[in-house]
């Protein structure tokens, strides 16, 4: 019997145990909705970031002006639909917090790290969950780097965005996911084993500010430690049951962020 595929990004991670009923919107049921310009943003920070970080890792020497082209360019020219007016944010402004989040990056924190891999490409790794059931984890790192440190090999993931630091540290609960499920794929990708994560927060709010936050191991998350199942676990009991359940009370339960929210029953 063929085995009960499902597929779940990286990225979305987050979303499903977030609200599962709107990631079976927009990841089973194809809802979609644009981007604001916030997403938009951050999305060039990445771009200049990634830019800047791949051009030290090949030995090219690349100036934060340089990186800050790719940004600009990604700015202007987005790959995916984008609502100019979400956010009230004009393409100036965004422009501007861009380009000082990205001189602070490659000012104060890239220096801090001694990356081996850039925007990553990751095979895919099948989990099977049992009774016919398998997880499929995709996605690319295009917001991660891999890092060598002492203690070993680290997944640093770059997080923008305005609440992203708070209190001066680097706000990590809710980030295992992605960052876990990142440190399963690059050590079937590689053959080598991670020791954790680390999230790299740059904020986009009106102050420029960066943290990085200290290691921690994601990947217990998602596989489950002594008795616990971890969060593949949890998903495969959704997709067995098809079952998604709504949750009204998300920060992101609204038509800005949810494209389910026309029809949703439980809002
Ligand atoms: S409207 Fe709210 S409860 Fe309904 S799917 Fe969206 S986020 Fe979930």
């Amino acid at each position: 019997m063929q085995p009960n595929v499902f597929t779940v990004r990286a990225s979305s991670w987050g979303r499903l145990f977030d609200c599962a009923h709107a990631w079976e919107g927009t990841h089973i049921l194809g809802m979609k909705k644009p981007a604001g310009m916030r997403a938009l943003l951050g999305t060039a920070v990445h771009a200049g970031t990634a830019a800047y970080d791949l051009a030290r890792l090949e030995g090219k020497p690349c100036t934060p002006d340089e990186a800050a082209d790719v940004l600009v360019d990604e700015l202007h020219n987005p790959a995916y639909e984008v609502d100019h007016a979400q956010d009230g944010l004009t393409l100036a402004n965004a422009e501007r917090i861009a380009l000082t989040a990205l001189v602070k990056y490659c000012a104060d924190v890239a220096p801090q790290f001694t990356y081996i891999d850039v925007e990553t490409k990751l095979d895919p790794l099948d989990i099977d969950c049992g009774r016919g059931m398998v997880v499929r984890l995709t996605g690319t790192m295009d917001r991660a780097r891999v890092a060598e440190t002492e203690g070993g090999i680290v997944i640093p993931d770059v997080k923008t965005g305005l609440r992203v630091i708070q209190d001066g540290q680097a706000v990590t609960q809710g980030r295992a996911p992605q960052t876990g499920t990142y440190q399963l794929m690059y050590e079937q990708t590689k053959k080598v084993r991670t020791v954790g994560s680390q999230i790299i927060a740059l904020s986009t709010g009106a102050t420029a500010a960066t943290a990085v936050s200290p290691i921690f191991d994601a990947r217990r998350v998602m596989v489950g430690d002594e008795g616990q199942p971890g969060l593949i676990e949890h998903a495969a009991a959704m997709f067995r049951t098809g079952l998604f359940p709504p949750n009204p009370s998300s920060v992101l339960c609204s038509p800005k962020y949810c494209a389910r929210w026309a029809t949703c029953l439980f809002r």
